[in-house]
């Protein structure tokens, strides 16, 4: 079975949703097909404890407010909650239980082949399928010796499995320290292993929460992304409770070790301890495998695009990438602004050449950078 829309927008996370949103506002015919059984995204998947860095009136989609204070921040079901009922005021087609499987070009731009077998064809496409799929997994030095466990974040739910454990987490981030501070409280040792020390930084300033500030200097919506090669450590927003479990050493905070060995970790300043479990907070790459056939990705599976709009086919799009545009582009308060302009852009392609291989005279010029 085959349908023709204006626009497929494959995955149905808020990257997915905000870009339905802006699609069905200009007026175009949408059809959002998602993997999983709802279209809310990564987000059920998450830390249980998860709580939102943003407060709700940073926090929302376009055309719906978070509901609630707007100053409080919101845990992971509440976010799950809002994806869901927003879903539900959108005109746009929305699928579950249906994974795309590939894309390849098609007489009317795109066609998009799908796991039930059905195949969807539009003249614009746009890419919302995040990183979850796609946890980034470091080579650990030692790994092949190492007979504990070895897990990332995107695994990881509850501390309750960890208690009396000695437990090392890899990374600097946001999840990194979330995690590690939380398995203190029950692991029996954990340690933060980093490249660089966690950068953390106060959630408040002069009476204000982070996001007013970074929303007042126009540093959340500055279109610096094009120029970040190597995306910043990302600092950590805290109310005081991480930086004091850290300065109390719970937990400790160390280079990242030399080498894992049978039951052991060693360490940079000559010293051994005990590791049963290892969890890389390691980050996430885009889960774009999908779109591999279609020779719109570099080798390493990156997508090639300038601000969200691919340098390789016109039509076609992505959302939800770290960077894309501003530092607030892979965020739930700075998707939709980059949807409403991704949307604009795409609808201006001529017809005569979407879906094609190459923009016009732009092969070899620097917008096939990333
Ligand atoms: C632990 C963690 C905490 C975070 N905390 C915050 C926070 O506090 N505030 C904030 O603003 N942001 C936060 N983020 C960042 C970001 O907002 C979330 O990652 C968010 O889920 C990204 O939304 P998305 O729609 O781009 O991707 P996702 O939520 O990952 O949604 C992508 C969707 O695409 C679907 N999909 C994938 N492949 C296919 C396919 N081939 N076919 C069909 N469907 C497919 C998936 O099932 C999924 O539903 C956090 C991220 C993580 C990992």
């Amino acid at each position: 079975m085959s349908s023709n829309v204006d626009a497929i927008v494959v995955g149905g996370g808020q990257s997915g949703l905000a870009a339905a949103h802006h699609l069905t506002h200009a007026g175009l015919q949408a059809t959002v097909l998602e993997a999983g059984p709802e279209p809310v995204g990564s987000w059920p998947h998450y830390y249980d404890s998860l709580t939102l860095f943003s407060p709700a009136r940073y926090s929302s989609l376009p055309g719906r407010p978070f509901p609630g204070d707007p100053d409080h921040y919101p845990d992971r079901d509440e976010v799950v909650e809002y994806l869901r009922d927003y879903a539900t005021h959108l005109s746009a087609d929305i699928r579950t239980d249906i994974r795309v499987t590939t894309a390849t070009p098609d007489s009317t731009g795109f066609a998009v082949h799908t796991d039930t077998g059905e195949v969807f064809t539009a003249p614009l496409l746009i890419a919302a399928t995040g990183g979850f799929g796609n946890p980034h997994r470091p080579d650990l030095p030692g790994r092949d010796r190492f007979v504990g466990t070895v897990m990332h974040a995107a695994d990881y739910r509850t501390p309750a499995r960890f208690a009396d454990h000695h437990v090392v987490v890899v990374g600097a981030g946001n999840s990194a320290v979330q995690i590690a501070v939380e398995l203190a409280e029950t692991a029996a040792t954990v340690t933060l292993a980093a490249r660089r020390p966690p950068k953390v930084v106060a959630q408040q300033a002069f009476g204000r929460d982070i996001h007013y500030w970074f929303t007042r200097t126009g540093l959340d919506t500055a279109p610096v992304g094009r120029f970040v090669e190597r995306p910043p450590t990302v600092p950590i927003f805290d109310t005081g409770h991480y930086k004091s479990a850290l300065a109390a050493g719970r937990p400790a905070v160390r280079p990242m070790f030399t080498g894992l060995d049978t039951e052991s970790a060693h360490w940079p300043d000559g010293t051994t301890t005990p590791v049963q479990t290892v969890i890389t907070a390691t980050g996430y790459r885009p889960d774009l495998g999908w779109l591999t056939g279609l020779g719109a990705l570099t080798t390493d599976g990156a997508p090639r695009h300038r601000e969200g709009l691919s340098t390789t086919h016109p039509g076609l799009g992505y959302l939800g990438l770290e960077w894309q545009r501003s530092l607030s582009s892979a965020s739930l308060r700075g998707v939709g602004r980059d949807a409403a302009r991704l949307v604009t852009r795409l609808a201006r392609t001529p017809v005569s050449v979407r879906g094609s291989a190459e923009w016009p005279g732009t092969s070899g010029s620097r917008l096939g950078r990333r």
